[in-house]
């Protein structure tokens, strides 16, 4: 049937909508993001943020140009991994509108749906997937049948190092573009030598860390060492332990692919890195449009599209939240 798969994302600090066609044509989602005046994400205030901005956002969609409530054949909506109180408002709005249009329901996995949007806007087939987002950081590949994780973050994610670091020094939540651009003017002046800035390395087989990092950069400038150099530094060290990983998995999987998903894939150094490594061993390297690397409804509509196209629905019962959903928990059954 033709027609239209509402997707909406509230796993954290983004609260989402987003539509994709039965054809597989993505449109830009409509979101607004939860930003602490101070501190980090309160889960509460986060899903506060989200219950206040529904109508808002909803209108916004209903107003886009093309749209028509009777156009949607499925509701999809992020189920987990995510914060409980944020995940809690998503799949409470999903819930009453798929009951209200009289249309499926779909539970998805935040996570797969970070790699089908992009390999919908990409391309690429069977990639491996470097997830690097701000609570998550996943080396993942897909293998009989499901996608599985091959290595991962130890403590934090890379985004959340990356905030906490910027929180330290006063630069408020995002604080990877403003990491990125600090790093970028220090390397533009061209002195450039990881030997004066140091920081530990946390790869360990397939895994990562970052918290030794963390607390080793925030040291650095208390010792006087400038902002750019740390922030620079900082991005060459963590960025470096997910390439490394990366590599590993091409070379283990075989795969001829790599793929960037998650809001730290907007890094230009990090696509730069992946680039790199992947001319170096004839492999391809990807990356969706920005807007469709940090969390977004269109890559939630986006899966729950390849869902449908299974036949799987998700009944009001089988829909609760799960916050610690993983990766591979999902089977996946389409192409
Ligand atoms: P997500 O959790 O996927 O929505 O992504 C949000 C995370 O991406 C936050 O931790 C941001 O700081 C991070 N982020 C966004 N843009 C950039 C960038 N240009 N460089 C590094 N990190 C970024
Ligand atoms: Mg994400």
């Amino acid at each position: 049937m033709d027609g239209i798969i509402l997707g909406i994302e509230s796993t954290a600090h983004t609260f989402s909508f987003g539509r994709v066609s039965t054809d597989g044509d993505l449109f830009p989602s409509f979101s607004s993001l939860f930003r602490p005046a101070e501190g980090g994400i309160h889960p509460r205030e986060a899903a506060d943020h989200h219950s206040d901005s529904t109508t808002e956002l909803l209108d916004r969609l209903s107003r886009s140009e093309q749209f028509s409530w009777d156009s949607i054949i499925a509701v999809a909506f992020s189920q987990g991994p995510g914060l409980g109180p944020c995940l809690r408002v998503g799949a409470s709005v999903a819930r009453t509108l798929s009951t209200r249009l009289s249309v499926p329901l779909l539970g998805v996995n935040h996570c797969v749906a970070h790699i089908e949007v992009g390999r919908n806007q990409t391309g690429c087939n069977d990639p491996v997937l470097l997830y690097v987002s701000g609570g998550n950081t996943q080396v993942i590949a897909r293998a009989d049948g499901r996608y599985r994780v091959l290595g991962e973050t130890l403590d934090i994610g890379i985004g959340n190092m990356l905030d906490k670091f910027a929180r330290l020094q006063g630069i408020p939540f995002p604080g990877g573009p403003e990491i990125e651009k600090l790093a970028s003017e220090f390397s533009g002046e061209g002195d450039c030598n990881l030997d004066d800035a140091t920081l530990p390395y946390g790869v360990h087989g397939m895994d990562m860390a970052f918290s030794g990092m963390l607390t080793s950069a925030a040291q650095k400038v208390s010792e006087g060492m400038s902002l750019g150099q740390v922030c620079w530094s900082l991005q060459e060290h963590s960025f470096a332990s997910c390439v490394e990983v990366a590599e590993r998995a091409l070379a283990h999987t075989g795969k001829a692919e790599l793929l960037l998903g998650g809001g730290v894939a907007c890094n230009e150094r990090l696509r730069e890195m992946s680039r790199v490594m992947c001319e170096e061993r004839d492999a391809q390297s990807f990356w969706p449009d920005k807007s469709y690397c940090i969390d977004n409804g269109t890559m939630i509509a986006e899966l729950g599209r390849r869902m449908l196209e299974c036949g799987i629905e998700t009944e009001i019962m089988d829909s609760a939240i799960d916050p610690t959903l993983r990766t591979d928990h999902t089977a996946v059954l389409w192409d």
